[in-house]
């Protein structure tokens, strides 16, 4: 019996040969790698993967799936997502596909629509395309302005619990920073992060309240434990420096916990010394750097019949040089912020190889959708290939990168436990029901 990428042996111990890996993202292995790819034959047995040896050399008498160099790769990390906010786009579009466009109108949809059912049969149809596309784990920001956070938190509970055995899922509260001043609103916040276990976030601007709403919430989040997670200067205005200012607080406050920072644009529109300094504070205060290159692409420099000239996104290569842990992300689906995805991690690595010009070499870049991701959510047990661990991987026919970065890979194989699992996507009707038709 022969078996292909497409139908691997469905037994308790069987044999993925000449495969082709990402190294970056494997773990005990070592072999000569050309553009960050090794050969190798993987053993799986049940459900784990339990053996990464030279091609040719797996037991001979295992059930054997040849997968003529084809790709394997770990399950996906998508650590910044908006959940919450996913497939509103048929009700409440971006009119100009602005920023203030994008704000307004889910302000208005947020109101209007986001009821508990509303919001768990979008998270759901989200959760099942990601599943099908090959990720395992996923960070959300939730917003939770009030009463919203109650809402959307108590959801979000059921969701993890639900979907626990298929993808690992973290939530951050993003809630409107200056609401900090109503201190009943702040302290039931934090404590409904608390007790979900999430992270805290939010949009830090620059203004005279910056220093007070920074220091006052690392001390909350040291304070009740949490990690801190924020959006961060999603503009091209060169005067947007708060990702200096989060830097500064972080040392200054002596925050012991981990930060995220994602988007950053602004950065890349700083004179080089002033990005370098700031570059430099951020690898100080352990700062982690998401980059959001689809959703940056399409709302920075847009303005009205003028062709953008540039592609939004942050310094990703230079935070990445100067030790900084960088990671790639989906960002939004389907809503006003970005009118497009279906949270692909391929899609999403194929598209932050080309904005962020990743490639020639692409040695190392596998790590933005895998590793990198996994350890930003504090999950280094997840988005590498390793013995021990379970065989969560994706196959691909795709052999090089020109292969892999050539087509949408939608042949894909998803492995979970070392089974095959049922990549069919959700069908956008079944949205209609909290959509409209
Ligand atoms: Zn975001």
């Amino acid at each position: 019996m022969t078996y292909s990428f497409m139908s691997p042996p469905n037994a308790g111990r069987f044999v993925l040969s000449n495969a082709t890996l990402p190294a970056v993202a494997v773990e005990g292995y070592s072999a000569t790698a050309i553009e960050g790819l090794v050969h190798a034959d993987l053993i799986i047995e049940d459900g784990l993967v339990a053996g990464i040896v030279a091609p040719g050399t797996a037991p001979q008498e295992l059930a054997k799936s040849d997968l003529r160099d084809g790709m394997v790769w770990p399950c996906f990390a998508d650590v910044h997502t908006h959940l919450d906010k996913g497939h509103i786009w048929p009700r409440n579009n971006n009119p100009d596909g602005t920023f203030m466009g994008a704000l307004t109108s889910v302000g208005a949809d947020r109101a209007t629509h986001w009821n508990a059912e509303d919001v768990r049969k979008r998270m759901e149809f989200s959760l099942r395309s990601a599943y099908a596309h090959g990720t395992n784990l996923i960070r959300t920001h939730l917003d939770s302005p009030a009463p919203q956070h109650l809402i959307s938190f108590d959801v979000f509970g059921e969701v993890r619990d639900a979907w626990k055995d298929k993808i690992a899922l973290q939530a951050v509260a993003l809630f409107p920073m200056d609401d900090m001043v109503n201190e009943t609103y702040f302290a039931e916040l934090v404590a409904t992060v608390k007790r979900a276990g999430a992270l805290i976030g939010g949009v830090p601007k620059m203004g005279p309240d910056l220093t007070w709403q920074l220091d006052t919430l690392f001390r909350a989040a040291s304070d009740n434990g949490l990690d801190v997670d924020l959006h961060v200067d999603e503009t091209d205005d060169p005067a947007a420096e708060t990702l200096r200012a989060i830097a500064e607080a972080v040392l200054r406050n002596g925050f012991t916990g981990k930060v995220t920072a994602g988007h950053c644009c602004s950065l890349a529109r700083q004179d080089d010394e002033l990005a370098k300094r700031t570059v430099e504070l951020v690898a100080k205060a352990g700062i982690s750097i998401i980059s959001l290159p689809m959703c940056n692409m399409y709302l920075q420099d847009r303005y009205p019949g003028r062709t953008p000239r540039w592609r939004g996104v942050t310094l990703f290569k230079e935070l990445a040089a100067a030790g900084v842990q960088t990671a790639v992300a989906s960002d939004n689906t389907r809503d006003p912020f970005y009118a497009y995805g279906d949270l692909d991690a391929v899609e999403v690595f194929r598209e932050a190889v080309r904005i962020l010009q990743l490639d020639h070499p692409l040695d190392t870049a596998a790590r933005v959708v895998t590793t990198s991701p996994a350890d930003v959510a504090g999950r280094p047990d997840t988005g590498r290939i390793a013995v021990g661990r379970p065989a969560d991987l994706v196959l691909f026919s795709a052999r090089r990168w020109s292969e892999f970065l050539s087509r949408p890979q939608s042949d894909r194989v998803v492995l979970r436990r070392g089974k095959v699992i049922d990549r069919s996507l959700p069908d956008y009707r079944e949205l209609d029901s909290v959509l409209g038709a």
